[in-house]
């Protein structure tokens, strides 16, 4: 089982990110936000639940989301292990993780920070446009798809969230970087933390995160 975890503010490039590690690992992306957006157009309790608290831009209440991420992680295409982004967001969250996975006798391989200063974060989430399909993230003038509106990777149709917009783009930052700061400690604490710097282009953070991967495969690297 390889369990790997994408830290980052919102904005940060987890997403994006998240998509081209699952292809080299060949392990399912779990982004408890996608699942979140889907519960919401399902219109399942969970999603109409977790709707007052993304529109604040604040965080889902702990018990919920944890119990989403573990129901998730117990569905048989995660067996093999899973690159969580977005998921843990609160040490509470991360302490239940550790937990969840010492049950089955697994851990957190890597915790992989992708550290983007908090000036750089407005630009990146406000140009944000994402694919109705699958989510796949895409920037207005960073990262554009091919054909404007229209998703490269399947040709659904592209957004922007509700919570892209400044108002709670400001709202998300405020009231989520501290909570980041203690599950980055908590990660620092156990071993497992690794850092990127995520102002590099995209294909130079993919190839960082690569080499802080492979490190840790190999047991060579000391801590981030
Ligand atoms: P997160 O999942 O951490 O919120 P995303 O992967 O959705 O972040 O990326 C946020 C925005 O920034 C998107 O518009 C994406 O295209 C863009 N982006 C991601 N990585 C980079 C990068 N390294 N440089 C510039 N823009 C990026
Ligand atoms: P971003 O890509 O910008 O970091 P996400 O799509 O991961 O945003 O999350 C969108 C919203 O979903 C968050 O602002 C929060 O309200 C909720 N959310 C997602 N993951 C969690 C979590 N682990 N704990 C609590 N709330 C969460």
């Amino acid at each position: 089982m390889m369990l790997v975890v994408l830290l980052g503010a919102p904005g940060a490039g987890k997403g994006t990110q998240a998509a081209v590690l699952r292809d080299r690992l060949g392990i399912p992306h779990v982004a408890t936000g996608d699942l979140f957006r889907t519960a919401l157009r399902a219109a399942t309790p969970i999603g109409l639940e977790a709707k007052a608290y993304m529109d604040a831009g604040q965080l889902v209440p702990d018990d919920v989301t944890i119990r989403m991420l573990e129901e998730r992680l117990g569905r048989p295409d995660a067996a093999a292990g899973a690159i969580l982004d977005g998921f843990p967001r609160t040490a509470v969250q991360a302490r239940a993780l550790d937990a969840f996975l010492a049950a089955r006798g697994g851990r957190v391989d890597a915790a992989l920070l992708i550290d983007v200063p908090a000036e750089d974060l407005v630009a990146r989430l406000s140009g944000r446009w994402i694919c109705r399909a699958a989510g796949h993230p895409y920037h207005a003038t960073m990262n554009p798809p091919r054909v404007a509106g229209t998703c490269d990777l399947d040709g659904s149709p592209l957004y922007q969230r509700d919570d892209d917009r400044p108002e709670t783009i400001r709202a998300r930052l405020a009231s989520q970087l501290a909570d980041l700061d203690a599950v980055v400690e908590h990660y620092r604490s156990t071993g497992a933390l690794r850092t990127v710097d995520g102002r590099e282009p995209i294909g130079e953070v993919s190839a960082a995160l690569g080499a802080a991967l492979e490190a840790v495969a190999a047991g060579t690297s000391g801590r981030a």
